[in-house]
């Protein structure tokens, strides 16, 4: 069975983002997938110790800094390097991840000047899972998965 590792805030059992927020993929595919047991969880910012809610934070040349302009890099490669270890253990074939995060993002990130802008980007764990083999997708990009099951389940 095809496997995806996702964004914990789109999977909705927890609340994991940085404003407290829910941010809950509702799409009934995405709930099929779910149902089926095709779905590993994880919050790399979670994970790598952040607590929620959190400062947002956003990637600024090789480092993360929040808001406060408090340095969070070191939570933000922990927490990659532990989704990557999880999408490795559960044999996962994709990624499906949150647009604009900057963990999770795949396509484009804010541009560390916390004025809202966005630039061409990836997320610190999009861009290790990438790094290591894994095609990251956004939640817009359901219908490539739908096809990467069908075709490899059918
Ligand atoms: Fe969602 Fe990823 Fe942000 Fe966690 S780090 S709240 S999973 S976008």
């Amino acid at each position: 069975m095809i496997k995806i590792l996702v964004s914990e805030c789109l999977y909705g059992e927890r609340i994991v983002r940085y404003d407290g927020k829910e941010n809950r993929l509702d799409d009934p595919r995405f709930l099929q997938w779910k149902q089926e047991g095709r779905l590993v969880a994880v919050c790399p910012e979670v994970m790598g110790g952040l607590s929620t809610p959190r400062t947002p934070s956003e990637r600024r040349g090789g480092c993360v800094v929040n808001s406060n302009g408090h340095d969070v890099t070191n939570e933000y490669t922990k927490g990659a390097k532990l989704a990557l270890a999880i999408a490795k253990r559960e044999n996962v074939s994709c990624v499906l991840f949150k647009l604009n995060s900057p963990s999770c993002g795949s396509k484009l990130i804010y541009d560390g000047s916390f004025t809202g802008n966005k630039i061409a980007g990836q997320g610190v764990a999009a861009e290790l899972l990438r790094d290591n083999g894994y095609q990251v997708y956004g939640e817009d990009d359901l219908d490539q998965i739908e096809k990467l099951i069908m075709e490899n389940e059918r």
